[in-house]
């Protein structure tokens, strides 16, 4: 069983940049942290 932990303001996807690579080449906003490398704050 794997526990993945997640971080107050890390995005686990873009690890906080903001964005993260295509493997086509560029780069995408992540929608994960709307960019900000933080996570959203949503209530
Ligand atoms: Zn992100």
């Amino acid at each position: 069983m794997v526990k993945i932990k997640l971080g107050v303001n890390d995005c686990p996807y873009c690890a906080g940049k903001g964005y993260f690579q295509l493997l086509l080449g560029g780069s995408e906003t992540c929608e994960c942290c709307g960019g900000s490398g933080k996570k959203p704050n949503k209530e």
